[in-house]
């Protein structure tokens, strides 16, 4: 590291937990972010300002009027453009450090599983069922840790399926796919604003730690926010034994797909 990364990451390198190795293990990793929106924004701002080495960052939308209300990296002057665009803008001002690699698509199928298997931590910052399955199971395949939020109206909620870990639980075994879940239509619902932006900070803390390799992580264990009330829950997840993601059998089987 130079002298202006010594000064820059000063506040970290003080911290015995992290200090020089640790902030060189940040810059090493590579992180996939799903999603530039309400939690993405927070999760990327940190990562970048942290120092990062790559962000590699998902998301098909432009930014829309009603996305300023939360999605903190973007400014009113970015209505229109490419979310990951207007975000990799951001970066560079915080950060010029971070290299960013913006993908303006809803990313899945191979493409994703490809995306998935170049990084070290994936970061689920999405707001759809069918997204959140396939980086679980892309993630689950290639043995990556998932660091997994949400928030809709007053409630948020976050963990860790570190997938490097054979026993570790996936988002499958907490929600299964097709048991009628009613598919919450994020765009139609309303969010309070800070909300999004407690999980996804929560979120980078999550991945800057794995980066690291330091504490111990929301792997088992899901954190439950009701903003309304400003109350935490802590929940244990339980690996499902006959999950068809994660589970002995399934995992034998991706070598042929
Ligand atoms: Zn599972």
């Amino acid at each position: 590291m130079n002298d202006e990364q010594l000064t820059r990451y000063s506040r970290h390198i003080l911290l015995p937990e992290i200090g020089i190795e640790g902030q060189e293990q940040i810059r090493r990793t590579h992180a996939l972010v799903v999603g530039a929106g309400g939690l993405g924004a927070p999760v990327v701002i940190y990562l970048a300002s942290a120092g990062i080495g790559t962000i590699t960052l998902c998301d098909g939308d432009e930014v829309d009027l009603t996305n300023l209300q939360r999605q903190i990296i973007f400014r009113s002057a970015d209505v229109g453009r490419p979310k990951v665009e207007a975000a990799r803008d951001a970066i560079a001002k915080l950060n010029p450090e971070v290299r960013v690699v913006p993908i303006h698509a809803r990313i899945d199928g191979d493409t994703l599983d490809q995306v998935v298997a170049g990084v070290d931590i994936v970061a689920d910052c999405s707001d759809n069922f069918p997204t959140r399955h396939e980086i679980n199971r892309a993630c689950a395949r290639h043995h990556k840790p998932l660091v997994s939020g949400a928030g809709v109206r007053f409630d948020g909620q976050v963990t860790v399926f570190d997938l490097r870990d054979a026993n570790s639980p996936c988002y499958s075994c907490l929600f299964p796919e097709g048991t009628g879940v009613e598919e919450t239509r994020c765009a139609l619902m309303g969010v309070f604003s800070p909300l999004v932006g407690v999980i996804g900070t929560i979120q980078a803390a999550e991945i800057l730690k794995l980066a690291v390799g330091v504490g111990t992580s929301l792997n088992g264990r899901l954190l439950l926010l009701d903003a309304l009330a400003m109350e935490w829950r802590s929940v244990q997840l339980r690996k499902d034994p006959a999950c068809p993601v994660c589970s002995q059998g399934a995992l034998k089987a991706p070598a042929c797909e």
